[in-house]
């Protein structure tokens, strides 16, 4: 690869690491002459392109915090973001200025759009040079809501300490270095996309594919030359569904790495036998960056998310006690990589982040001898029913072992006897399949607690951009389903 390139654009152009840091220092001058001071807010609602991550870099070089949001937001979203965060400047797409300024308050609205062009841009072009301001450790360098899965999306107050700590490990862990071609498909408003993904080909000098979106023709086409891939459990899904992913294809490729939601086993499978690579799955959360991965050369075992890493400790608790080796519990991890607490929420941080430092990710999970640690879902998605509780993955890692079914979510509605009742979402993989066939595997299996009171069919799960499946919005749905 040519060392000098940062990235490969799709019409075929490239940026270099000197035109990349020229261009990111133009963007910081330029928001520095808006009036941005070190720790004011940039919040950002743009297209994915190079002068986004310029947009990025620049921010913090003015030592101001990026606050990035999902693409996908709609105005009256931004609207609450916008005034959660006081912004000095807000940037977003050009035909979204004026609706934009009618939210903004006093910031100042610059755009950019999805070919790296708009006012900001143009700002940016008339400057020359800019010596980054200095911040320290603690200092922050982004706000970055969370998916908004569980509940409301809350801002995670992110250090640059946090960043670069785990952007470091990352990179040791994971091997990357200057002669590295990273596939980079995923939005650059998420955790996966801006910090993993970006921010370990940055300290590492590798090289990105750039992809505006997930688009498997142009993945498969970038494969022969490139060495890794991060995406979400759909990508490799995706992937598997198209006859061009073969073991050839991949033949140069040295890593693919999995995480935002659960692999399951069955894609771990196909793919290895597909490709000859194991996914090495990780698992992090905004609030923390990334927390536990699979070793690069040790066993990747499917099912789990691998060890804490480096300076990383993880504990799993309940009643306040750590478990007995092996139970399920919550999941607490400490480390640098953990965030500084929720943007103008002190009682939800006081709630979730312990004073000595550990933080409660309300993942439910265990860790096996061997210190593998299993996510077995979420604290929220706990079903309780008739007193007892129920472990949704459980349930759905049965059904999805029933050779006609693609996937499934296990939830827990409203039951007028037991509390809660166990209602199995699953879609089939064939028309074969029959909600008894469900029924009857899972009777012989499972205690009769943990059986579903209700079996629905559906073509498919609803899933945010990062691939997660709403279980929320599956609960509302169904809510009524025994009333
Ligand atoms: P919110 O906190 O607003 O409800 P969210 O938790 O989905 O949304 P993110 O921070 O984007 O927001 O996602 C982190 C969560 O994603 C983790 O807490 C975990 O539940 C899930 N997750 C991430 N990686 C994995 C993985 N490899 N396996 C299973 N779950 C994962
Ligand atoms: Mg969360």
């Amino acid at each position: 690869r040519d060392a000098d390139v940062f990235a490969r654009l799709p019409d075929g152009g490239t940026v270099s690491f000197g035109q990349l840091f020229a261009g990111a220092e133009r963007m910081a001058a330029a928001l520095s002459a808006q009036g941005v001071a070190p720790g004011d807010r940039v919040a950002v609602k743009v297209a994915k392109t190079v002068e986004a991550i310029q947009l990025y870099l620049g921010t913090v070089m003015a030592g101001g915090v990026f606050l990035p949001l999902n693409t996908a937001y709609t105005a009256a979203e931004v609207a609450y973001f916008v005034r959660d965060a006081g912004p000095a400047v807000v940037v977003c797409d050009p035909a979204r200025q004026a609706e934009t300024e009618g939210i903004a308050d006093d910031a100042t609205v610059l755009t950019l759009d999805a070919s790296g062009q708009g006012s900001l841009r143009d700002l940016a072009d008339a400057k020359t040079g800019f010596s980054p301001v200095q911040r320290g450790p603690g200092d922050l360098a982004a706000i970055l809501y969370t998916s908004g899965t569980t509940g409301r999306s809350k801002g995670a107050m992110l250090s640059h300490d946090n960043l670069s700590s785990n952007a470091l490990t990352l990179r040791d862990l994971w091997r990357f270095t200057a002669a590295d071609v990273l596939i980079h498909a995923l939005p650059i408003f998420h955790t996966h996309g801006l910090f993993v993904a970006t921010n370990v080909a940055l300290v590492a000098g590798s090289q990105i594919v750039f992809l505006p979106g997930f688009d498997a023709s142009a993945i498969l086409d970038a494969m022969p030359e490139a060495t890794a891939l991060m995406g979400v459990p759909t990508f490799y899904t995706r992937l598997l569904a198209d006859p061009r992913l073969t073991r050839d294809r991949a033949a140069n490729m040295r890593l693919f790495i999995s995480g935002s939601a659960p692999l399951l086993v069955e894609t771990h499978e196909q793919w290895e036998a597909r490709t000859g690579h194991r996914i090495l799955e990780r698992y992090g959360m905004t609030e923390t960056n990334m927390s536990t991965s699979n070793p690069y050369d040790g066993e990747r075992r499917a099912g789990t998310v691998g060890f804490p890493l480096p300076g990383v400790e993880a504990r799993v608790m309940r009643e306040g006690e750590e478990v007995p080796q092996g139970e399920i519990g919550v999941l607490e991890v400490r480390g640098p990589n953990v965030f500084q607490g929720y943007w103008q929420m002190p009682d939800k941080t006081a709630e979730e982040l312990r004073p000595d430092g550990w933080f409660i990710t309300g993942d439910l999970a265990r860790i096996d001898a061997d210190g593998y640690v299993t996510i077995v879902g979420r604290e929220k998605d706990l079903i309780i029913t008739g007193g007892f509780n129920v472990y949704p993955k459980e349930v759905e890692a049965l059904i999805d072992e029933l050779q006609d079914v693609s996937e499934s979510a296990v939830i827990g509605v409203p039951h007028p006897d037991f509390g809660e009742a166990v209602l199995a979402v699953v879609v089939p993989k064939t028309s074969n399949l029959e909600p008894d066939t469900v029924r009857e595997k899972l009777a012989g299996q499972l205690a009769k607690f943990k059986q579903p009171k209700r079996i629905i069919l559906v073509e498919e799960l609803p899933r945010n951009t990062m691939g997660k499946v709403q279980k929320k919005a599956l609960r509302e749905e169904y809510g009524k389903a025994f009333d």
